[in-house]
């Protein structure tokens, strides 16, 4: 990992980078800043900077021992904790750090939600739990490995409960020796104050839209109209930006897929209408549900064309020129009708309701609601 990896944040680089080469290292750090930014991959940057026995150019070297087990999470003295969804298999971050470090470098700009998904425990509470305390205290009391620092870096430290915060606090009173708290935060109103206080703090800012485009076009190899345009939409957040960039060549896909049903459920024609029922089923849940959110988006911005706010509108190239074309089929008369058909087929997806009949169903809906003439 390289601190050039996150896109932005130069000012902070520098400040962790003057630390780190001057030995002067707090040893409590609450990194605060809102999803997105970047601020966990940041913090094992910072990790494997000082660790790495052979920095160049304010990076780490990435080939050193040090860095080579941190590019795997596994350096012995960088220690995490982070929320789980506790369970009688699970109780500490510990339980699931193999599941950890596989969602991490796959997604160094991961969400809780994306985390949670790879537990497969979308519906549990994610918390810090009191043992996971007792679990700091012991990871911290043995020397370090490599005879240097001990790191821990916690990952959310909002989610701890009461009980667990308190211990922490009483942790950071009277840190071991030669430890370095690097606490990785999207909310300080859910922290203790007792615990900010006991911190220094590194805010992280929103990248600019430059800076993200430019990573895009790098990492991702966009190029710079494409790259622009998701960062453009991803507001400062990274873990965005990627997965728009991701959807750029899928949304084509869809666009294609919306105009043939529109077309279809115009005129409706049964002969018509049926193989793109069959080809909506076999899309598989999560792919319909994300076919309906395009809909509802590209909806949206029919409306907002009709009135004029073509400014407003995120459609580009082909999608524009789609738009422009069926903008006229929805207006004020039917727009709110057609957006609860795509929100009621949406809920009965999420259900697990019949694809076949319930695009049949819709198709039939849409046939009447676009067929509504425009007031006036
Ligand atoms: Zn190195």
């Amino acid at each position: 990992m390289l601190f050039s990896n996150v896109p932005g944040q130069l000012e902070i680089k520098n400040r962790l980078r003057r630390m780190a080469d001057d030995e002067r290292i707090p040893h409590a750090l609450l990194f605060l800043g809102s999803e997105g930014v970047g601020h966990l991959t940041t913090a094992v940057t910072f990790a494997q900077y000082i660790f790495c026995i052979n920095k160049t150019n304010g990076e780490p070297c990435n080939t050193c021992p040090a860095c080579q087990k941190i590019n795997k999470l596994a350096h012995p003295d960088l220690h995490f904790v982070y929320p789980i969804a506790s369970s009688k298999d699970v109780k500490l971050s510990l339980d699931v750090i193999t599941e950890f470090r596989e969602t991490f470098l796959s997604k160094p700009f991961m969400n809780q939600q994306d985390w949670f998904n790879e537990l497969n425990a979308e519906n549990k509470q994610p918390t810090i739990a009191t043992e996971e305390s007792n679990n700091i205290i012991k990871a911290l009391s043995y020397t370090s490995y490599e005879g240097g620092y001990k790191i821990m870096v916690i990952w959310q430290p909002e989610k701890m409960n009461t009980a667990a915060a308190n211990k922490l606090l009483k942790i950071l009173e009277e840190p071991p020796d030669k430890t370095i708290f690097i606490l990785v935060c999207n909310s300080a109103e859910q922290l203790l104050t007792t615990i900010i206080s006991r911190t220094q703090l590194v805010k992280f800012g929103l990248a600019s839209t430059d800076e993200i485009s430019a990573f895009l076009q790098e990492t991702k190899g966009l190029n710079a109209q494409t790259a622009e345009y998701c960062a453009n939409l991803s507001e400062g957040n990274v873990r965005e930006a990627l997965h728009i960039a991701g959807e750029q060549d899928s949304n084509t896909a869809l666009l294609e897929h919306f105009q043939v049903f529109m077309r279809t459920a115009l005129k409706f024609n049964a002969f018509k209408i049926n193989p793109w029922i069959d080809q909506t089923a076999t899309m598989g849940r999560e792919k319909q549900k994300y076919f309906l959110t395009y809909s509802l988006q590209l909806l949206r911005e029919c409306l907002l064309l009709n009135s004029g706010g073509e400014t407003l509108v995120r459609a580009r190239n082909e999608e524009l020129d789609f738009l422009k074309k069926f903008a006229s089929f929805v207006h004020m008369g039917n727009y709110e009708l057609i957006v609860e058909e795509f929100n009621k087929a949406y809920y009965h997806v999420e259900r697990n309701a019949n694809p076949k009949i319930l695009f049949m169903d819709m198709s039939l809906k849409m046939n009447e609601l676009l067929n509504i003439k425009k007031a006036g």
